[in-house]
């Protein structure tokens, strides 16, 4: 028998995001439950063609989902929240879990669950919420129809389930209780689906454990423990898979390994290192699944190294104890190649999307055994690798040579904060609990509409920039009306935070058709960044100066910081991302080098993405945090004494890297905390942050007006935890997503309550 393949999972949202459309229609009133269906069940039907017809062994199913698989796992379990269980109708109910419901004639009002992100990705899941007295039922009508689905097509499937304790990790409940104490009572249900498995003719089930990954405390080892033997002591149950990736097992893999469990899947492009640590403790029955074709980004397989992990394994255990897969699910990549005709066709033959990573896998097993592989597939490989590893455009010596020359002085500023601050202080002469806003204004229907217009050639370069300087004029006026103490140009000219700094910088390409899930029918288009990096002129220095140019009241400039550029994007496989990421820093540390130069006395380098880049285990942290934070202070520390740099996140569960936060240095950091009533200000407190805080007091992500009285109930917590002298006034995040009636009214209250708590704390006015 030969090595056999298999795939994780596959995007489900379509190659012409047809899922996005369907969902969106749905829930606008314009199309009906049965075609969203319809449209679903169509999807189902030719991914799994296109699977199959890749020759892929081991097809997944039920990694399809309407909106999100942790959502489709709640109710397949009965974890369904109290709150939505009068909504009768099914998919209304569902819809309802993943986005709330206001409908006045039902007289339901519901908020939707909580949505985080899934691991270090860019997907976000629902978070499933355990009530105290929660019952577990099983309800796997989604899961059989899909396997009768599949059946009907005669295509055997291998069902994707997340584990019992991954699904118990990730969810949350009330009180002090952990989650984990449900185990017991959700085994059953498991059990029960397992065997209803077998009923339907399923050889192998996919049993999602990616929590495997993480550092694992007595609790959730213990958890695992039982949860696999519970499962594998059943008489009736299919053969186990249990799917790890993201990230290395280390001491976890044994818990696995010694299990009664059938199959083991590894992911060897986030962790080659594991392979050897498999090869040794796994059981001598069990299979191994090798991730060797990666699913979190967008590069071409290296074949021959991939084939030489595969080959060291065959050696060991046989060519029907191996099969070859992806490392992960293709959820996280774009769909296919082949969608875009006007990516630059050198650079497309350095790339594979979902579809070409299933040809690479199956090119991986069909040669598996080969000593010396010499398919076609295993050629082009060969080819487009040597190509790309001399390519001039993926190397610039010039920019080699400037990351090369950085020193430990470019990436400190010239004095410690306090001085910074007097000087500053003296420059500004802000008033005490000074009001500002994160940078974006609303990105109305005109806003956009006049950009799609100018990208499309409609209107000429002079005319579309004459519209930005209107609008960022108005802006200006509004902010000086309401009485703002720092204000932001507005960012009018920007589609998106990273592809607007992207499509001027050196090193990056942009597709057209290349989404990827962000979370229920939203989708992201992150750029590829290929080759090394480097600015050939100023990027916002002439709306930044025009903006200056129309107040004497301080404009903040506005850049994307490296981090999050990087975080954002497909990055380079042939090199260390903190090398990429210093190149980025190192461009960008030019653009703000010419902001000062133009008279540009703030400026505001945004790392929302810092926490997301942080690896999953903690002793892989410290060195990420180094070098994110040297990334942000080379981007940020060439500028003067009494230049002040802002940062913002949009976050504020620092907890454990706050330290890091602190070592960037940033003269003022913007941050979210109003959903949180500014408890997770305790910790700045705690940790002495040492610079100045402006904790966000308006919810940027609805459009209800905060009333003035809880702004200044806000502020005053606020300045119970951290000295008024350091805290600044602003709302959570951008405002590009809200409207400009809620803006004005929402800043205007926001100023009026920093007025009054200035009054009442400190005895000045203004
Ligand atoms: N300056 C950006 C804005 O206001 C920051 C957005 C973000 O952090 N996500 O839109
Ligand atoms: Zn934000």
């Amino acid at each position: 028998m030969a090595v056999l393949s298999s795939c994780l999972g596959f995007p489900r949202i379509g190659a012409n995001r047809e899922l996005k459309r369907a969902l969106e229609s749905y829930w606008n009133g314009k199309s009906s439950a049965g075609y969203l269906l319809q449209t679903a069940s169509d999807l189902r039907e030719r991914h799994w063609s296109q699977i199959k017809s890749a020759g892929i062994d081991h097809i997944p199913c039920n990694d399809f989902s309407l909106y999100d698989q942790m959502l489709d796992m709640a109710v397949m379990v009965g974890a369904i929240p109290r709150r939505y269980r009068a909504i009768d109708d099914p998919l209304t109910q569902y819809f309802a879990m993943a986005r709330g419901m206001q409908d006045e004639a039902q007289g339901v009002d519901v908020q939707a669950m909580e949505m985080t992100k899934w691991f270090d990705t860019n997907y976000h899941y629902l978070v499933p919420e355990l009530e105290p007295d929660q019952q577990f039922t099983l309800d796997a009508s989604k899961l059989i129809n899909e396997l009768t689905e599949a059946k009907s097509l005669d295509i055997a499937v291998r069902p994707v389930v997340i584990g019992p304790v991954t699904f118990l990790m990730l969810s949350k409940t009330v009180g002090d209780v952990s989650t984990l104490e449900f185990l017991e009572s959700l085994l059953p249900v498991y059990e029960e689906l397992l065997e209803i498995l077998v009923d339907n003719g399923v050889e192998w089930v996919q049993l999602d454990e990616p929590c495997l990954a993480l550092d694992l405390d007595n609790d959730a080892w213990e958890a695992y423990r039982v949860s696999l033997d519970r499962l594998t002591a059943l008489v009736k149950r299919p053969r186990i898979m249990v799917a790890t990736y993201f990230g290395p097992l280390r001491e976890n893999m044994s818990l696995v390994t010694q299990s009664g469990c059938e199959g083991l899947h590894i992911d060897v492009v986030r962790a080659r290192e594991q392979l050897d640590q498999a090869l040794e403790q796994i059981g001598s029955e069990t299979v191994l699944s090798l991730g060797v074709v990666d699913g979190r980004n967008v590069w071409r397989t290296n074949l021959d190294e991939a084939h030489a992990l595969i080959g060291r394994a065959v050696v060991e255990l046989g060519e029907e104890r191996v099969i070859v897969a992806t490392s992960c699910s293709l959820l996280h990549v774009p769909f296919d190649l082949n969608a875009e005709p006007d990516l630059d066709p050198e650079l497309k033959t350095w790339l594979a999307f979902a579809v070409q990573k299933l040809d690479e896998v199956k090119s991986l097993a069909v040669e598996a055994a080969s000593s010396s592989p010499a398919s076609d597939a295993f050629t082009e490989s060969r080819q487009a690798l040597a190509v790309r590893a001399v390519s001039p455009r993926v190397r610039d010596s010039e920019v080699r040579k400037r990351v090369g020359e950085v020193d430990e002085s470019m990436l400190r500023r010239a004095t410690p904060f306090a001085e910074r601050a007097r000087k500053q202080r003296a420059r500004f002469k802000l008033p005490a609990l000074p009001t500002t806003t994160i940078g974006s204004f609303p990105q109305t229907g005109k806003v956009r509409r006049a950009r799609a217009a100018w990208r499309s050639g409609k209107t000429a370069d002079a005319d579309y920039l004459q519209f930005v300087k209107e609008e960022t004029r108005r802006c200006i006026e509004k902010q000086l009306e309401l009485g703002l103490d720092m204000l932001v140009h507005g960012e009018f000219e920007r589609n998106d935070m990273v592809e607007f700094f992207g499509e001027q910088l050196s090193g990056f390409a942009f597709t057209s058709n290349g989404w990827v899930q962000s979370y229920g029918s939203r989708c992201v288009k992150p750029p590829v960044l290929y080759g090394d990096v480097s600015r050939s002129r100023p990027m916002t220095v002439d709306i930044a100066r025009y903006a200056q140019s129309l107040t004497t009241v301080p404009v903040k400039g506005m850049i994307t910081g490296p981090v999050t550029i990087l975080q954002w994007s497909f990055v380079r496989d042939d090199q260390p991302r903190r090398d990429t990421c210093m190149q980025v820093a190192l461009a960008l540390r030019g653009e703000v080098m010419d902001l000062e130069a133009a008279g540009i006395t703030v400026i505001q380098v945004d790392e929302p993405a810092i926490r997301e880049g942080l690896p999953l285990r903690r002793d892989d942290r410290d060195a990420y945090l180094k070098w994110a934070v040297e990334s942000f202070r080379l981007t940020t520390a060439g500028v003067l004494d009494d230049t002040q740099i802002h940062t913002h996140m949009c976050y504020s569960e620092f907890g454990d890297i706050l330290k890091a936060i602190g070592e960037m240095d940033a003269d003022v950091l913007s941050i979210e905390t109003s959903r949180s009533r500014m408890e997770l200000l305790g910790d700045f407190a705690e940790q002495g942050y040492p610079n100045d805080v402006g904790p966000g007091v308006y919810d940027i992500h609805s459009p209800r007006v905060p009333s003035v009285e809880e702004m200044t109930g806000l502020l005053k917590r606020a300045a119970k935890v951290l000295p008024v002298d350091r805290l600044w006034v602003n709302p959570d995040c951008g405002l590009k997503t809200r409207g400009w009636p809620e803006v004005e009214m929402s800043l205007r209250n926001m100023v009026e309550a920093a007025r009054q708590v200035r009054t009442e704390l400190t005895g000045a006015s203004k």
